[in-house]
Order: structure tokens, then C-alpha cells, then sequence
């Protein structure tokens, strides 16, 4: 039922025309909507999805003209779906991708690269790529709210964006998030709305809820503008190597955006002469064992998935029934790449196996990428002379929970050197 007291949501796209954006189009059948805060096809139900002027973008896109613009994600702006110039979240993205021989020795790994997604900002996950991009779009329809419904990092970087630029914020999150995810929503001042249920019990809430109030929940009615934020990973990955789209990827899965925008990235780049295409690019994905629908539907065959009831220490990861878990499935099965899964015990061996060797602190979901990472590497899935870059998505001080009891005391000694020695030479 919707509130007649309520005003309705922005209808009309203020800026008209955009020069590179021709419009929202529906990923089944192809109908072309207007640029306004919609994301489902009116006629098959399908998810729609930005569709550029790639010609004109093909005329004014180079190397070098990328390579003069700002050291963010908006040096590809051409390809992001916002009509005016950023107003906020200029700082998102161009994180750095690391050469990580010291794990790809472990692994048995030539050519392993990290993309280091826990150092983004402002609030050190990737979502702060796919927020930054919508709440520019948010801002440009014309609402005053944000919201989202989110595992967690999606909260922290939807609060913090609102906060910096003094917009109404609703976050809504499951009740039984890490401490470090829920005080990194609070501290931003938003109303943070913590739901007795699972994460796709918040999903549906916040449907309802979007239907009532003029909001712009960033991951459901603004979802096709906020999805393609995330191909600006594949862009920076690109540029980063030298202009070249790698062998293979390992990218987390929770709805299966990240995965299937990974994909699109590099065939912009290609389709648009930014980089040589890459045939053997293999994109795999990678699960929790307590959350894998996408991974059981890989192993059966299948091409749809069956949600599932989620239960693992990846909570970043733990949607259940994934709105992007078929197109993940689509972009595996094309590129001919795998789908893996990681137990608790693995993911937190992963954390550790990354920190120890790299340095580099991941949360929960960067113990499963790394954990997968290393499953591929063992079957021979990923040979040792492949480029491989593996998405590291979230920084591990915002889940120190899941490391209680596994790593050593600290050493304690008397403030002597006595008391030292005796650690250092133990008789
Ligand atoms: C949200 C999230 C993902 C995956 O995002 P989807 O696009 O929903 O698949 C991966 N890693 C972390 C840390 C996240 O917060
Ligand atoms: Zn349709």
C-alpha cells in the first residue's frame, strides 16, 4: 500500500539528454527506458541496466586522455552513469594493485597481482566505488534521502557519503553484524535500522519500504547506477597493467554484481580499442561454504541458482539469494572460469596466508577470495604463468571477530633486557 501523504520520487531526468548516456535498457528484452530511478522492466520483470553512446564515448576516450584525469575512479567517468560532474565521493577508487610474489610463491603463482579494495575511501571496501557513483546519480534525480539495504560495507559507505555532503541517510542492515561494521555506520550520525532477519529478509523490507517512501535506496530503485561503479575495478586493473585485460580474476561473489560489472569493464575497454582483447580472460568466483548458492549451481550445471539460508563468518558475503547470482552464473560459464568455496576454517587460513605473506589486513570476504584463489591454483585451474588478479574487497579491522582464538599472545616480558634475552634466547 502506498502513502498518499507522500510525495512521489523525482520522475523526470533534470539534465535531459546526456552526451554518452542513451538510457536504461532492459537486460531481457532489450526495451530502452528513460534515465530515472527504475530497475526493473515494466513488461518482463528483467533488470535494467545503463546503455552508453559508445561511438561518441569511442570519439573522445584514449589512453591518454584517461591517464591527464583525476587519480579516482571519475578518470572514467565516460563510462559512469552520471550526467553532470561529480559532486561528491571524488576520491574512490585508483587503489593500488599489488605484485604479490611472496603469496604467489605459496600458491605456486608467477603473475599473482592483489587488487587492495582495503585501503578505498572513504570507508575501506569497494562500495565506496559503487557509492560514490550513486550518490552523484541520487543527487542529480533530485532526491534528499539515501538509503540501502546492505550486508554491512554498503551502510558504512552510503553513511559516510551522506554525511559529507548533509543528506537524510537510512541504512538497514541484519541485527547480528561485526561490531566494526555497525559502529562504522553509527559514528556518521545516519538512522541506522538494525532488522531481526537475514540479509535478504532486509532486501524484501527495504522493496517494501521504497515503495512508500521517496528514497533513494542506492542498491534497489538506483541499483543499475550504483552496479556499474563497479567497473571501474576493471578499468584500474587494466591501466594498472600496463594497458592489458589479465588471464584470469578471482572476484567475490554476495548478489554477483561486482563479478558480472568485472566483466563488463574489460569489454568496454576492449570494445573501445582502450586495450587488445583478451581471449583467454577466465572471470571465477568465489563464495562462502555457509553462503554458496552460486557456487552448488556451478557444480550441479545448472544455469539458475536455489537460494539458500546463509551461515558463515563472510557476512559481507551472506545473501542468500543473490538479485545478480544468474548473470554471474552467465559471465563463469562464457568465460569459461570456475566457482569455488571456502569454509570458515579456510577463510580465516586465507586472512592470515594474505596478511602474513603481503601484508595486506583483509576482512572475512578477502579470506574467501584468497582461499578460492588458492583451491584454483591447486586443481591447475589457474596455471602458474597466467596474470592473475585476485579482488580484495574489504579491510579486516572492521571484522576482528573472526580472528579471535587463532593467532598467538603477544609475547610478554618484564621491562628488563634480562627478560628480553630470555624470549630471544629461551634456556
Ligand atoms: C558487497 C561486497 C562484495 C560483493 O558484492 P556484490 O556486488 O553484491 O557481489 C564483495 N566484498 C565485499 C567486502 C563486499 O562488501
Ligand atoms: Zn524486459
Amino acid at each position: 500500500m502506498s502513502n498518499p501523504s507522500v510525495p512521489p520520487p523525482p520522475s523526470s531526468d533534470p539534465e535531459g539528454g546526456s552526451l554518452y548516456l542513451r538510457g536504461l535498457k532492459c537486460r531481457e528484452c532489450g526495451r530502452i527506458y528513460d534515465l530515472l530511478p527504475v530497475h526493473v522492466c515494466d513488461f518482463c520483470f528483467g533488470p535494467l541496466e545503463v546503455d552508453y553512446k559508445y561511438e561518441t564515448i569511442r570519439a573522445g576516450l584514449s589512453r591518454e586522455s584517461i591517464e591527464r584525469g583525476p587519480k579516482s575512479l571519475w578518470r572514467y567517468k565516460a563510462l559512469l552513469p552520471i550526467v553532470g560532474e561529480p559532486t561528491a565521493g571524488l576520491h574512490a577508487g585508483m587503489t593500488p594493485l599489488v605484485r604479490a610474489e611472496r603469496l604467489g610463491k605459496v600458491l605456486g603463482l608467477k603473475n599473482l597481482y592483489i587488487k587492495n579494495d582495503t585501503v578505498n575511501h572513504p570507508t575501506l571496501s569497494f562500495k565506496d566505488r559503487v557509492v560514490a557513483v550513486a550518490i552523484n546519480r541520487a543527487r542529480e534525480l533530485g532526491f534528499k534521502t539515501v538509503a540501502c539495504a546492505s550486508t554491512g560495507n554498503l551502510a558504512n559507505s552510503v553513511s559516510a557519503h551522506a554525511a559529507s555532503i548533509g543528506m537524510n541517510c537510512f541504512v538497514f542492515i541484519p541485527h547480528d553484524l561485526e561490531a566494526g561494521k555497525i559502529l562504522g555506520n553509527l559514528v556518521y550520525k545516519p538512522t541506522v535500522v538494525s532488522v531481526r532477519g537475514n540479509y535478504d529478509d532486509v532486501n524484501r523490507l527495504c522493496s517494501e519500504i521504497g515503495a512508500e517512501y521517496p528514497w533513494a535506496f542506492v542498491n534497489i530503485n538506483i541499483r543499475p547506477y550504483y552496479a556499474e561503479g563497479s567497473k571501474s575495478l576493471a578499468f584500474e586493473t587494466a591501466e594498472q597493467l600496463g594497458w592489458k585485460i589479465p588471464d584470469q580474476v578471482v572476484v567475490p561473489i554476495a548478489s554477483g554484481s561486482l563479478l558480472t560489472k568485472i566483466w563488463k569493464g574489460f569489454q568496454e575497454f576492449a570494445n573501445l580499442g582502450i586495450v587488445k582483447e583478451n581471449p583467454l580472460l577466465k572471470v571465477n568466483g568465489a563464495q562462502a561454504s555457509g553462503c554458496s548458492p552460486v557456487f552448488q549451481a556451478f557444480q550441479a550445471g545448472r544455469t539458475q541458482f536455489v537460494p539458500v539460508k546463509p551461515k558463515t563468518i563472510a557476512k559481507s558475503l551472506a545473501i542468500g539469494n543473490p538479485a545478480d547470482g544468474y548473470y554471474a552464473l552467465d559471465v563463469v560459464g562464457r568465460s569459461k572460469g570456475q566457482v569455488e568455496a571456502a569454509t570458515d576454517p579456510e577463510i580465516v587460513e586465507g586472512m592470515v596466508l594474505l596478511a602474513e605473506t603481503e601484508g595486506i589486513f583483509a576482512e572475512t570476504a578477502g579470506g574467501v577470495t584468497v582461499a578460492c584463489l588458492k583451491k584454483l591454483a591447486q586443481k591447475k585451474a589457474i596455471r602458474p604463468d597466467d596474470v592473475t588478479v585476485a579482488y580484495i574487497t574489504g579491510n579486516g579491522l572492521k571484522t576482528m571477530e573472526a580472528l579471535t582464538g587463532f593467532l598467538p599472545e603477544p609475547v610478554g616480558i618484564d621491562p628488563t633486557l634480562t627478560s628480553f634475552r630470555k624470549i630471544v634466547n629461551p634456556s
